[in-house]
């Protein structure tokens, strides 16, 4: 069986197992050998049929008989009765009130049994069994009697459980599995962890990982597997990673040559004092300015840091340079946030910034364009049409640029964009926040065909935009800058933890702002069971009354299955809305705000709340993104225990933008102790990033920001609570991708990497 054979060659497959395994994304020999375990069952029985106490929880294998319904006289009562046997004796085993029971439970087939023992020593009986059909092999292999088993068995045998899907069960799995495994499969594929890293850090081959995987023979087996498949999903990504980072380091930038001084001085002319995280991160901008090559930097900072005023101070430092051999015009900024209310909140303050300089700024959203500048009034921003727009855009007049998604269409073409901006990155693919950083004429044509050209790999591992302009330095024609790409600063409020951060965007620097400005009122968050909920409305209504503007967050459905418990219980904010119109709020306007609505819609609703014509606005989470109605003072997060810690961080967020104390309540809708616990932390810490932090030790980072948003395997997500692991993974791939920039040498590492990059998220 080739690994890279497809599973339906070898298996016969049920429509219903084929679609699954599709969802699974599970086509070849390969995937399924990729597939791995949720856990492991300890299969050793805890008990026979000849060896019970009364009154114990036991675990048998064995088969089931002569089951049938009746009525017990004694009670009346409906029950089920029947007989379990293994190689020691049988045993009766009765379930109570269940008559359904002996039509239910396979009979002849072998089963795990798990229950407690009643009745008396003389006649024992297995109460209300668990039952789970098993393999046969279980039955042999488990801590039987069978003489010759008992000695070999130091540890009990683990069976691999795995994740389950409608249609395909874990036995299918297994028994599939272990044909592939006993066909000697694993030894041919081909394995993407360079031998001398497998040394180094004690890693098992691929080979004896997936056996060990899917067949341990102990518990250290499993864990030597599981540490080297993280550590190649780690290694894969942070090799996608330094891939990106070598092809960045390899262009050339626009000199930026008015710096520190020239930027100090803008600092003057606002009207506060920077925080000094903030004349930190600028320090760090202003340090790759100088540098050859395009910065590529994050900027992390909690809401309401002050990240606008970092971007505008590298802004004005572009704008204050002229391009390459010229004597007028300055180079170009680009300016791209997730909505059009965030763009026009960023075009408004950069014309506070810079109405004085002589330079123009524009808004380009899909229902519009702006320039500022008016004509006719120094003051004011004025309408102009798309097409005057990307003329002056084109001809450099227009320095800087703010906009939604508009900025990245074809149309747009810069003359010398030097800077591109991504506010709230988190918000757009990979492939937007790139594109936007290839917007100048010459280099946009190319850089791609140079690209493709001479280095098109077979698997396509290399198909992200920036990648497209890693096309070799060319010696500088006419103007110099055919090659120049523009720095990049990317820009999130989301607080990663540091391990995460390193793995995600390991191809950045990271500057971080980790103080506010001075004068924020101190946020109060309170847990408040269902029962109580009219406190937090109280409290809501007496906001209200003041003028103020409130939010009430209701659980985003995570799994539109709706077999899903999940998606039943989930409140609905449509209901929601009606519900607090009708009996609780009559007398506001109450807006409505979900993902499913258009995103003009959206920008309608939200256009109208900061105009205060809505006064409580219903929503999913889709409000975390970065918006400022600093009127909003108090929030209501329904289902909070629903919510990863980070996620609830950034919806409290959305009211800490005034110096009015702000109002947070949650209220979860189960209380469980783990969750009441997790949202205890909310109620002592407003710092995001310790929070984040605390969310991946206590639950790991599949939790943290609502399920699958990385697109990370579990195992990978487990990983990133051992920054030793992530560092050395880290180390690694620069040092592979240093060696081979594009892994010419390594096919299955190059295949691996081009796996990693399209299951990532916004790839
Ligand atoms: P975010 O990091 O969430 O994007 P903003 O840039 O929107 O934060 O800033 C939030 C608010 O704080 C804005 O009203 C801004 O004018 C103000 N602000 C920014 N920096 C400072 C500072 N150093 N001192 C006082 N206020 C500041
Ligand atoms: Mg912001």
């Amino acid at each position: 069986m080739p690994p890279q054979d497809t599973v339906i060659k070898y298996f016969r497959l049920t429509p219903v197992q084929a679609s699954a395994l599709r969802r699974l994304g599970i086509s070849t020999i390969e995937d399924l050998l990729r597939h791995f375990p949720a856990r492991y069952d300890v299969a050793g029985s805890t008990a026979t049929a000849r060896t019970l106490t009364i009154g114990a929880k036991v675990t048998l294998f064995g088969t089931l008989s002569g089951l049938k319904a009746k009525k017990l006289w004694k009670s009346r009562r409906n029950a089920t009765e029947g007989f379990f046997e293994d190689s020691s004796g049988r045993v009766k085993v009765m379930w109570f009130n269940q008559p359904y029971m002996a039509s239910y439970v396979p009979e002849g087939n072998a089963v795990k049994v798990t229950g407690t023992v009643g009745g008396n020593a003389e006649r024992p009986y297995i109460a209300n069994p668990e039952v789970e059909i098993v393999s046969k092999e279980m039955i042999t292999a488990g801590m039987f009697e069978s003489p010759g088993h008992a000695e070999a068995k130091t540890e009990p045998m683990h069976y691999a459980v795995y994740p389950e899907t409608a249609g395909v069960t874990s036995l299918w799995f297994r028994h599939a599995i272990d044909r592939v495994l006993k066909a000697g499969t694993a030894a041919l594929v081909a394995d993407p962890i360079p031998a001398d890293v497998r040394e180094h850090y004690h890693l098992p081959d691929i080979a004896t990982a997936l056996q060990y995987i899917h067949t341990p023979e102990k518990n250290a087996h499993a864990e030597a597997a599981r540490k080297r498949f993280a550590f190649e999903e780690i290694f894969a990504i942070q090799t996608a990673r330094a891939q990106e980072r070598a092809e960045n380091d390899s262009l050339s930038s626009f000199p930026i040559i008015e710096t520190q001084e020239h930027v100090r001085k803008f600092l003057t002319t606002v009207p506060f004092p920077p925080t000094g995280a903030q004349e930190r991160a600028i320090a760090d901008i202003v340090g790759d300015f100088v540098r050859p090559h395009p910065m590529a930097r994050l900027l992390e900072g909690d809401v309401g840091s002050g990240k606008t005023l970092v971007a505008a101070a590298a802004a004005y430092a572009v704008v204050s340079s002229r391009p390459p051999r010229r004597e007028s015009g300055t180079l170009q900024v680009a300016y791209m946030a997730p909505t059009e209310i965030l763009a026009g909140q960023h075009f408004q303050s950069f014309i506070e910034y810079f109405k004085d300089l002589p330079i123009n700024i524009a808004l380009i959203t899909g229902s519009g364009c702006k320039k500022f500048p008016s004509k006719v009034s120094k003051e004011k921003a004025t309408d102009i049409s798309r097409a005057q727009l990307l003329k002056w855009v084109a001809n450099g007049e227009i320095a800087m640029v703010i906009g939604t998604h508009a900025l990245i269409q074809k149309s747009v073409v810069f003359q010398h964009l030097a800077l591109a901006i991504v506010d709230e990155q988190h918000r757009f693919g990979t492939r937007q926040r790139r594109a936007l950083a290839q917007k100048n004429s010459a280099r946009e044509r190319k850089g791609a065909e140079n690209f493709a050209l001479r280095n098109s790999p077979p698997t396509g591992g290399s198909n992200s935009p920036r990648s497209r302009f890693s096309a070799p330095l060319r010696s500088p024609a006419s103007d110099g800058h055919e090659n120049s790409a523009p720095h990049f600063l990317s820009m999130t409020a989301t607080p990663i933890p540091r391990t995460l951060a390193l793995t995600l965007y390991g191809d950045l620097d990271i500057s971080v702002l980790d103080e506010l400005p001075p004068g924020r009122a101190k946020i109060t968050t309170k847990i408040v069971k269902a029962k109580d909920r009219a406190i937090a409305y109280d409290a809501v209504r007496a906001e209200l009354k003041k003028g103020h503007q409130a939010y009430v967050i209701c659980p985003r459905i995570e799994e539109p299955d709706p077999a899903k418990i999940n998606a039943l219980q989930a409140k609905s904010a449509k209901a929601e809305a009606k519900r607090l119109q009708k009996d609780i709020f009559p007398e506001y306007q109450i807006g409505l705000l979900h993902g499913a609505m258009t995103p003009s819609e959206k920008d309608a609703v939200m256009k109208d709340f900061s105009d205060n014509k809505i006064q409580l606005l219903v929503a999913t989470s889709v409000v975390e993104v970065g918006i400022n109605v600093p009127n909003a003072t108090a929030i209501i997060i329904e289902g909070a225990e629903r919510f990863g810690l980070a996620q609830l961080h950034q919806l409290r967020g959305r009211i800490m933008r005034s110096s009015h104390p702000p109002l947070c309540f949650l209220l979860p809708e189960s209380t469980g102790e783990m969750s009441s616990k997790r949202l205890k932390a909310l109620e002592k810490s407003d710092d995001g990033f310790k929070l984040a932090e605390s969310d991946l030790e206590a639950r790991g980072a599949g939790d943290l920001f609502g399920r699958r948003q990385w697109g990370m395997s579990d195992l990978g997500m487990e990983a990133l609570k051992n920054i030793k692991l992530i560092r050395a993974a880290r180390d690694e791939a620069v040092r592979a991708v240093s060696i081979d920039p594009l892994l010419s040498n390594n096919s299955a590492l190059r295949e691996r990497v081009a796996k990693a990059r399209t299951e990532l998220h916004g790839e």
